[in-house]
């Protein structure tokens, strides 16, 4: 188990700008912002090196909620969506801080539904964790922009 934990740490490490700053790249060809990153551009075929700190805003293209596994009753469910970001790419996310994630409708003192093209924003929370003990993973979630303000 010790093994799989540092394995899990590694990769959290390697990919740690990515997740916490939502880092991909951009090709210097083409100008196409590409997420998560790659060394290829899928539009021109060119070498990517250059980085690219994307925004974190977007908005829900399509979502779904998932609910928790038998045993697993305690997690809750979980929203997850496509979002597309306001420079191009599409990316899988939790939607986070929603008031009762039964039901996407019901949204933190907001009147408004959470709804295919609502605005979103990126945040970073805990995404898992290895026993009481073990290494604590953050990731990008996101959440509806209108909650900022709160
Ligand atoms: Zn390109």
């Amino acid at each position: 188990m010790a093994e799989f934990e540092r394995q899990v740490g590694a990769v959290e490490w390697r990919n740690r700008e990515q997740r916490l700053k939502l880092i991909g790249v951009v090709c210097d060809c083409c100008n196409l912002k590409i997420f998560p990153p790659t060394i290829v551009c899928p539009d021109c075929s060119s070498e990517v090196t250059t980085k690219f700190a994307f925004s974190g805003r977007g908005e829900i293209y399509t979502y779904t909620t998932q609910l928790p596994p038998p045993g697993k009753e305690e997690d809750g469910p979980k929203t997850i969506a496509i979002i597309k970001l306001v420079e191009g790419p599409f990316l899988a996310a939790q939607i986070t801080d929603l008031a009762n994630p039964f039901d996407p409708q019901d949204r933190l003192n907001s009147s408004k539904p959470l709804e295919i093209g609502t605005q979103v924003e990126m945040v970073t929370r805990i995404v898992n964790k290895n026993g009481d003990r073990g290494i604590i993973n953050y990731s990008y979630k996101f959440r509806p922009v209108e909650l900022k303000s709160l």
